[in-house]
């Protein structure tokens, strides 16, 4: 991913955040879960595109979500010279709600300011939106998929963006094209999260994303009590996954923390992902595909 109009960093994020949603799990939902999968993620080493980690990192995803009743389907396709594997989990019938995020991790750290020839251990990026996923397969319940189809999709090839000659989000790319000759599978919108774990976690309206659906969601995140982590105005632009669905007309929204000094950078690590900063993103998503209508929720389209 990456910011269009990359803002100044600043060095230390002066938000002063309340101590909201400190419960271990809400729901069912477990952010020390979520954290467990995040170390097991990084434990793996780089999960770049084509490397034998992103190979360890998929059989990990397809094997949790296939234990939790989800069917999965490895979508590979070829890009440069890569076999890239998009794995996308389904369960119910009906309308389709997409809810994606991308396992693979930059190759290079190439805004690390000592070290530019190393991999992101993509703890924060890569590994936590993965987490939010795989937690979410194990807790949802019936109710989400009550007259609608919900696919969490694993992305491959996001973030080798610029490296080679690579584009961003190629994954998510692939699957919308794919999708336009498709017209049983109808998405009727998408949900892409991505670098959530920041223990200093504070998630704006990207610019990008269909208004709507960030409005919808980050009123919902008040209700359960994180409106001072959901900071309902804008804040980045960003190329991510939920690009390419844009592009094909699919409403789609993306949930950031871009302020996150170790972007691309060898400190990406476990020690800078907090298990409650997941466990609020999951339990905003586990509360709005089991209590929000479908109908209501495509209305604006
Ligand atoms: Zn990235």
């Amino acid at each position: 991913m990456i910011a269009r109009r990359v803002l100044a960093l600043v060095a230390a994020l002066t938000l002063t955040l309340p101590l909201v949603a400190c419960a271990a799990s809400a729901g069912g939902y477990s952010g020390a879960r979520a954290m467990s999968h995040v170390r097991r993620l990084v434990n793996m080493g780089s999960r770049a595109s084509g490397t034998e980690g992103n190979g360890a990192a998929a059989n990990y995803i397809t094997a949790h979500v296939e234990r939790y009743g989800w069917e999965v389907e490895r979508d590979c396709f070829a890009y440069s010279g890569v076999n890239l594997c998009n794995l996308i989990a389904k369960r119910g019938e009906g309308p389709i709600v997409l809810v994606g995020t991308h396992y693979d991790t930059r190759p290079v750290a190439d805004r690390d300011a000592n070290d530019r020839t190393q991999p992101v251990p993509g703890a924060n990026d890569g590994a936590s939106g993965v987490a939010v996923l795989l937690e979410l397969a194990r807790t949802l319940d019936a109710k989400a998929t009550a007259g609608s189809q919900i696919w969490l999709v694993f992305f491959d090839g996001e973030d080798s963006g610029d490296l080679g000659g690579w584009e961003w989000a190629v994954g998510s790319g692939h699957l919308a094209q794919r999708l336009m000759n498709e017209p049983e599978n109808r998405i009727e919108y998408s949900i892409i999260v991505d670098m959530v774990g920041d223990e200093d976690q504070a998630l704006y309206y990207e610019w990008s994303s269909s208004l709507w659906l960030s409005e919808e969601l980050w009123a919902l995140a008040g209700r359960l009590g994180y409106e001072d982590v959901f900071v309902p105005s804008h804040k980045h632009h960003i190329i991510d996954d939920h690009t390419p669905f844009l592009k094909v007309g699919i409403p789609s929204v993306l949930l950031i923390d871009f302020d996150y000094p170790f972007w691309h950078t060898t400190e990406d690590t476990t020690q800078r992902v907090a298990s409650k900063s997941l466990l609020r993103v999951g339990h905003v998503l586990k509360t709005w595909l089991e209590d929000e209508p479908l109908a209501a929720r495509a209305i604006a389209r």
